[in-house]
């Protein structure tokens, strides 16, 4: 469990240098680069297949243009996870095609067991799921038994099967301030970022695991003064699995969507951005005459494993996606046992974001 001054300390620890991400951030080769020729086949290929498997591609904000525009012509889904599972279950079509990473294709099983969940590879996974593995976050819960445990999206089936609360970042706030209300303790986990601004923002007594993402623990709140001066006019948007020093400089804190949404909305023309990369595309795509400039990773402590785009992301690449729609590998399968379990957090958040009125969005 990570300390306040821990958690509050953007030079504490790095994700990617703790063992067990760094195993499976080894473990990642580059794809080898394609012609413009073949790259225009492959996406033929897999539109054509597509129409035969009865599938649809559903897609994450942070994975690679091509794959973000090859889900929009065909008529699939980019989004957050959770949209992109609520997508997959209001669609006809019997196999989802998630381009992502692994917990998100679990997620599409649980709320969707009679569907087939493809993916271009299971070795994506996420720094804050290989960091809180199930038999240690059992043992930590057994610890603090009095605690409500609220996990984040970003997890395995096997650690949402032993929550309460399932959240994504856009409705983190309300849960904890729901159950501060009822005079309810948490125990958060995975992400200590989050954890802690939850923490702060509702003044909920909130004990967080140690978990952080990569991609996000990066920025730096200096280097992003540093560009600020460059471009004064510049609004900074940040996403709340940011270090605290970054969140308290940005001019809007939020999930994906969230940001999306902050970037239409505000009238500045500029943006500096602190999330992966990925999402520049969607930026770009919807707001042309405005500006985005990716927030810096560099400096004092950078580890830079991520440079700002998710190295398990990008392994969602066009050859992959053909093969297992080609072949039907790369199946997720879910023990119904424990997709029985993890469907019961889930759904309590989603009975609550209706209570609301709120839309679920916005995980990683
Ligand atoms: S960007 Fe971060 S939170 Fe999202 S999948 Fe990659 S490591 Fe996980």
């Amino acid at each position: 469990m990570a300390s306040e001054a821990d958690l509050d300390n953007e030079d504490f620890s790095y994700a990617a240098d703790q063992v067990l991400v760094k195993q499976y951030l080894d473990d990642i080769h580059e794809p080898e680069a394609m012609s413009e020729e073949e790259k225009n086949a492959r996406k033929e290929a897999i539109k054509q297949l597509l129409k035969e498997e009865d599938a649809v591609l559903v897609a994450h904000y942070y994975t690679d243009p091509e794959i973000q525009s090859l889900a929009e012509e065909t008529g699939g889904c980019v989004s957050d996870s959770l949209e992109m599972a609520r997508f997959g279950n209001d669609h006809d079509a019997q196999t989802l095609m998630v381009a992502g990473v692994k917990f998100m294709g679990e997620t599409a099983k649980i709320l969707n067991p009679e569907k087939r969940i493809l993916m271009p590879t299971l070795e994506a996974t996420c720094s804050l799921d290989v960091g809180c593995p199930a038999d240690e976050f059992k043992a930590f819960c057994e610890e603090h038994a009095d605690r409500t445990v609220v996990v984040y999206a970003n997890t395995s089936a096997a650690v949402k099967a032993l929550s309460d609360w399932v959240v994504t970042s856009s409705i983190a706030l309300d849960v904890a301030e729901h159950l501060h209300d009822k005079g309810e303790k948490i125990l958060w986990a995975p992400d200590k970022h989050l954890g802690n601004y939850v923490r702060r923002e509702s003044g909920a007594d909130l004990i967080a695991w140690d978990g952080a993402c990569i991609v996000h623990e990066e920025f730096k709140a200096r280097g992003i003064e540093d560009l600020r001066a460059v471009y004064p006019e510049a609004a900074v948007l940040a996403h709340p699995e940011s270090p605290r020093a970054v969140l308290e400089i940005a001019d809007r804190v939020g999930s994906t969507t969230q940001i999306i949404n902050a970037a239409e909305e505000l009238p500045n023309k500029q943006f500096i951005v602190a999330t992966d990369q990925g999402i520049f595309y969607q930026l770009q795509h919807r707001m042309p005459d405005k500006e985005f400039i990716i927030a810096p990773t560099a400096g004092s402590g950078a580890s830079c494993r991520s440079c700002a785009h998710c190295p398990w992301m990008a392994m969602n690449v066009l050859e992959r996606l053909e093969q297992s729609l080609r072949e039907g590998s790369n199946e997720i399968h879910v023990d119904p046992e424990l997709a029985k379990r993890a469907v019961i957090p889930l759904e309590r958040m989603l009975n609550f974001a209706k209570s609301m009125k709120k839309t679920v969005i916005g995980n990683a």
